[in-house]
C-alpha cells in the first residue's frame, strides 16, 4: 500500500481486532487506508466446542501493530487526530480491577460451553424476556451466559466480583482499559447489545435480565455513544495522548463504514459466513423471522438499530470445494469454473454442513446435493455452490425486509468472497435490487475510524462520509421478477430435503 503520509497531515486509526488476528490501519481525510498492520494471535480448543484466547495477547498484539503502523509510516502521535476501534464481538473478558490481570483466558464468541445453561433458561421460560428487552436470542453466543460460567468455575470470582474488585467487558471494554492505562471500564451501545444484559429500548443495562443470569452490576463497564472521546490513550502506549473517540462491534462498524446510515439500507459481508445488516432506523424492530434486532451505533445519544441475519456458511462452501472436494486450488479459481456453464443445470448445493441459520434455525439439517444427473460435473457443483451463497442471503434479506416493512433499494457489499463478480451478479438477479461493491473494502476499520473522526470534527457529518463512498462496480439486476420466484422456489425444495437431516438418522 502506497503511503500518503506527509510530515503535517492527519489521520484516523482504526484497531481492526479480529477474531483470528489484529490490524490496525490509518486513514487520511479522503477515508482512504494509507497504510495497515496486521498480527495474528493464538487460539485455543481446550475442550470440544469450546473456543478460548489470551486476553494478553489480544492487547499485545493490537497494540504492536498500532505502533508499527505509526512507526513505519514515519506518522508522530501528534498527527493522529483520533482513534476508534472495531471488534470482534461478544467474546467475553474478565479481569481484576486493581492490576488489569485477567483471570482466565477469554471466552470466545463462538464457544458453545453454555449451550446446556440456554437451553435450561429456555426451558424455564425465559425466551421471550430475552427477546423482548435484548433483542436477542438465548444462545451460547452471546456474552451473558458466558459471564456467568466465569463467575460459577472460576474459585472465588463471584464474591470478589460482589465486593467489586472484578471488571467484565467485550474486546472493546478490554482495549480501552488498557489504552486507557486502567482509568476507563466502558464499552459502546453496539457491544452492549450483545451482552444479552442490556435492554436495547431503553439504553441501558437490565436489572431483570442481569438477576436472571446472577451477575452482579459492579462488574459492568459504564455505557458510552460509539461516536464520542471517552479516554485519552495514555502517552506511553502511542506517544502522545491521542483521543479514543470512537468504538463499535465489528460488523456495525463496517454498516457504518459502507456508510448505510439511513433506514432502508443494508450490508452483507461475504467472509466465512454471511454477515446482513439493515438499518431500520431510530425504532428497534422486532423479528418474526428470528432475526437479531440489535444497536447499530449510538451518536449524541441517539440510538440507530439494524435487524441482523447471518448465513453460517458463505464463503466457507468454496473453500470445501477446495479442501473437502479438491475440485479447485484457490478460492479465485471458483469464478471461471462456475461461468464456464451458463447455469448449474439444476443442481442445488444446500451447504447446511454445520445445520442452517436464518430463517430456518435448523442444527440438525445438514449439507445436500440435489438435482444430479449425468450432465453434471464440476462446473455446475461450483456454480450451485456459488449460487448456494447468494440464496441463502437472499432468503435473509426476504425475511428483513418482511420485518421493516420496507423494500430493499440496493445492496452494499464486502468481504473476501466480494470479490467474485459472478457471485455478485446472481446476488443482483436473486434479490431484483443493484448490488454495489465499493472502492474501499476495508469497511470494519473505515467504520471505526468514521465514528472516531466525526468524534473530533476531523469529518464534519454524514453527508460528508457518503461523498466519500466510492463505487468500484455495480451489478445490475437482469432477470424478472418470475424467474427470481422460480429460483427461489427450486432452492427452498432443495433447502426442505436438507432439514432435520440429522435428526432423523
Ligand atoms: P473472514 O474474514 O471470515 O476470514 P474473508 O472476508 O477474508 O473471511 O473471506 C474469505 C472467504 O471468502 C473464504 O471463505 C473464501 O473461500 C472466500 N473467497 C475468497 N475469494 C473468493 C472468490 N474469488 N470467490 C468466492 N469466494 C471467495
Amino acid at each position: 500500500m502506497q503511503t500518503t503520509a506527509g510530515s503535517g497531515q492527519q489521520y484516523v486509526l482504526a484497531l481492526d481486532q479480529g477474531t483470528t488476528s489484529s490490524r490496525a490501519i490509518l486513514f487520511d481525510r479522503r477515508g482512504q487506508p494509507v497504510a495497515i498492520r496486521q498480527q495474528p494471535f493464538a487460539q485455543s480448543f481446550p475442550q470440544p466446542g469450546w473456543v478460548e484466547q489470551d486476553a494478553g495477547e489480544i492487547w499485545t498484539s493490537q497494540l504492536a501493530v498500532a505502533r508499527a503502523v505509526l512507526r513505519e509510516h514515519g506518522i508522530a502521535a501528534g498527527q493522529v487526530a483520533a482513534l476508534g476501534i472495531a471488534n470482534q464481538r461478544e467474546t467475553t473478558i474478565l479481569w481484576e480491577r486493581a492490576t488489569g490481570e485477567p483471570l482466565a483466558p477469554a471466552i470466545v464468541w463462538q464457544d458453545r460451553r453454555t449451550a446446556a445453561q440456554c437451553a435450561a433458561l429456555s426451558a424455564a421460560g425465559h425466551d421471550a424476556l430475552f427477546e423482548q428487552r435484548s433483542g436477542l436470542r438465548l444462545d451460547p453466543y452471546f456474552s451473558g451466559t458466558k459471564l456467568a460460567w466465569l463467575l460459577e468455575h472460576l474459585p472465588g470470582a463471584r464474591r470478589r466480583a460482589e465486593r467489586g474488585e472484578l471488571a467484565f467487558g467485550t474486546v472493546d471494554s478490554w482495549l480501552a482499559w488498557q489504552l486507557s492505562g486502567g482509568r476507563e471500564h466502558v464499552t459502546d451501545a453496539s457491544n452492549a447489545a450483545r451482552t444479552l444484559l442490556f435492554d436495547i429500548h431503553r439504553g441501558c443495562w437490565d436489572e431483570e435480565l442481569l438477576a436472571v443470569l446472577d451477575i452482579p452490576p459492579t462488574l459492568l463497564p459504564r455505557v458510552v455513544d460509539s461516536s464520542g472521546v471517552v479516554a485519552r490513550i495514555d502517552a506511553s502506549w502511542l506517544g502522545g495522548d491521542i483521543p479514543l473517540a470512537g468504538i463499535a462491534g465489528d460488523q456495525q462498524a463496517a454498516t457504518f463504514g459502507q456508510v448505510c446510515l439511513a433506514p432502508g439500507m443494508a450490508k452483507n459481508t461475504y467472509g466465512t459466513g454471511c454477515f446482513l445488516l439493515l438499518n431500520v432506523g431510530q425504532q428497534a424492530q422486532a423479528s418474526r423471522h428470528r432475526l437479531l434486532s440489535t444497536v447499530g451505533w449510538r451518536r449524541g445519544g441517539a440510538t440507530t438499530y439494524l435487524l441482523e441475519g447471518s448465513v453460517f456458511m458463505g464463503g466457507a462452501v468454496i473453500q470445501w470445494l477446495r479442501d473437502g472436494l479438491g475440485m479447485i486450488a484457490s478460492a479465485a479459481e471458483v469464478e471461471a469454473l462456475a461461468a464456464s456453464v451458463a447455469d448449474s443445470g439444476g443442481v442445488y448445493l444446500v451447504p447446511a454442513h454445520t445445520g442452517l441459520g436464518a430463517p430456518y434455525w435448523d442444527p440438525q439439517a445438514r449439507g445436500a446435493l440435489l438435482g444430479l444427473t449425468r450432465g453434471s460435473g464440476r462446473a455446475e457443483i461450483a456454480r450451485a455452490a456459488l449460487e448456494a451463497i447468494a440464496f441463502q442471503s437472499a432468503e435473509v434479506l426476504q425475511a428483513m425486509q418482511q420485518d421493516a416493512g420496507q423494500p430493499l433499494a440496493e445492496l452494499r457489499v464486502d468481504g473476501g468472497a466480494a470479490a467474485n463478480d459472478l457471485l455478485l451478479q446472481c446476488q443482483a438477479d436473486l434479490l431484483g435490487v443493484p448490488v454495489l461493491r465499493p472502492q474501499v473494502t476495508e469497511t470494519t476499520a473505515l467504520g471505526a475510524a468514521y465514528l472516531a473522526g466525526l468524534a473530533v470534527g476531523f469529518w464534519q457529518d454524514e453527508a460528508e462520509l457518503a461523498a466519500q463512498w466510492q463505487i468500484d462496480r455495480r451489478f445490475e439486476p437482469s432477470r424478472s421478477a418470475d424467474w427470481r420466484q422460480a429460483q427461489l422456489a427450486g432452492w427452498r425444495r432443495a433447502v426442505q430435503r436438507s432439514l432435520r437431516w440429522a435428526e432423523d438418522a
